[in-house]
C-alpha cells in the first residue's frame, strides 16, 4: 500500500538529511510529505490529516495533534528523548511511537569533550589550565550517549564510573566503567556527566544535596535535558563555589542571574549553547533522519517495531 509520511520539523534538517530520508522513502514508494519551519501548531494540526506516519524532531505531539491525525499509525522521533511525545495519548490512539537511539551519541559526546576542554583551559585566556588525563568522570545513565563519551574519555586516559538502574553492574565492568551503586555516589568525583531521560524520576534530581558533595573543581555537564537539573540550586552552588562549573547544551530558562554569578569566567565555570546543540551535527541529522525513515518503512513492510516506546 502506498504510504505517506509526513516530515513534520519546527526546526527543520539539513537539506542533505532530507535529500537522504527522501531516498529511502522513494525506495518503498512512499509518499514525503513535508511541513518545515512551521511557525504554528494549526500548521501543524492541518498537515497531519491522512498521513500513515509522521518523522518529527523536538516537534509536540500530543493528544490534539493525534485527534487530527486519523490515518496515522506511527510517528518517528528522530533523535534519542522522547519528552515530546504524549506516549499515553499514542497508546490511546493505537498510534506506535518510536525513537532512533544512538544515532547522535557521537556528536554528543564530542560536544561533552569540546566543552570540558574549553572550561579545563579556561576559555584560552592565556591562564594555566590543567590536563583531563587521570582525572574521574562519572556517568548518571549509562545508554548511547554515555557510553560514547565514556569511549573518548578512556582515549584521553580518564577513569569512568557508572550508575544505571538498569543494566547489571557486570555489563557496566565488561565496558570498562566502574559501577556505582547509588546517584549520591556520582558526586565523589570530579566530573559528573548527565545521560538520563526526562522522567517524573529524573526532574530537578540535580539538586544542592548532590552537587555540594563534588569535591573540589566539581563540574557538572548537562547534555540531557535542562529540567533534570534544580535550576535554583545550581544557581546556589554557582554562587557560593567559586570552583565549581556548570557545563549544559542545554541552558538554563532564566540565564542572566548564571552570567552574573559567575562574571568574567564565563567560559570556564559556565559554559551554555545558544540552543540545544548536541546533536546538531551533518552526521547525526543524517544518521537520525534515515533511521527514522528506515524504521518507518520496516514497520510498515516487515512489522518491526523494536524501537517502540511505552507509555
Ligand atoms: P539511552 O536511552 O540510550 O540511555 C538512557 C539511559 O538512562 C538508559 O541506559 C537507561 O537505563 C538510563 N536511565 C533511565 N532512567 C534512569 C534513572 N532514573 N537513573 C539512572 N539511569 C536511568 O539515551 P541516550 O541516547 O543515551 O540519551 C540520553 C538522554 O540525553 C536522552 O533522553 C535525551 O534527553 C538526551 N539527549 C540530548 C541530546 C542533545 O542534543 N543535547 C542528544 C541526545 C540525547
Amino acid at each position: 500500500k502506498a504510504r505517506t509520511v509526513l516530515l513534520a520539523t519546527e526546526k527543520a534538517f539539513a537539506a542533505a538529511a532530507v535529500t537522504k530520508i527522501e531516498e529511502v522513502l522513494k525506495e518503498a514508494k512512499y509518499t514525503l510529505k513535508k511541513l518545515e519551519n512551521y511557525k504554528s501548531k494549526d500548521e501543524l494540526l492541518a498537515a497531519v490529516s491522512g498521513v500513515d506516519a509522521m518523522i518529527i524532531r523536538s516537534d509536540i505531539v500530543d493528544a490534539s495533534v493525534l485527534e487530527k491525525a486519523e490515518a496515522l499509525k506511527i510517528v518517528v522521533r528522530a533523535g534519542a528523548g522522547y519528552d515530546n511525545i504524549d506516549l499515553k495519548a499514542c497508546e490511546a490512539k493505537k498510534v506506535t511511537a518510536m525513537n532512533t537511539p544512538g544515532q547522535n551519541a557521537n556528536a554528543v559526546a564530542e560536544l561533552v569533550f569540546g566543552m570540558m576542554i574549553v572550561s579545563a583551559r579556561n576559555n584560552f585566556d592565556g591562564s594555566s589550565g590543567f590536563e583531563l588525563v587521570n582525572r574521574e568522570i562519572a556517568f548518571y545513565g549509562f545508554g548511547a550517549v554515555a557510553r560514547a563519551v565514556h569511549k573518548l574519555a578512556q582515549g584521553f586516559g580518564m577513569k569512568s564510573f557508572a550508575y544505571d538502574p538498569y543494566i547489571p553492574a557486570e555489563k557496566i565492568k565488561e565496558m570498562g566503567a566502574e559501577p556505582v551503586a547509588t546517584v549520591a555516589g556520582l558526586f565523589e568525583h570530579q566530573y559528573v556527566s548527565l545521560h538520563v531521560p526526562l522522567t517524573d524520576e529524573t526532574k530537578a534530581s540535580i539538586n544542592k544535596d548532590l552537587l555540594s558533595k563534588m569535591p573540589k573543581g566539581g563540574t557538572l555537564i548537562n547534555t540531557a535535558r535542562v529540567e533534570v537539573v534544580h535550576e535554583q540550586d545550581m544557581l546556589d552552588i554557582l554562587k557560593t563555589r567559586q570552583d565549581f562549573c556548570y557545563l549544559c547544551d542545554v541552558a538554563p530558562k532564566d540565564i542572566e542571574p548564571f552570567k552574573a554569578a559567575v562574571g568574567d569566567k564565563f567560559g570556564k565555570r559556565l559554559i551554555f549553547t545558544k540552543k540545544k546543540m548536541g546533536a546538531q551535527t551533518a552526521e547525526a541529522n543524517d544518521n537520525a533522519g534515515v533511521a527514522a525513515a528506515n524504521q518507518i518503512v520496516g514497520f510498515f513492510e516487515k512489522g518491526e517495531t523494536r524501537f517502540s516506546l511505552k507509555a
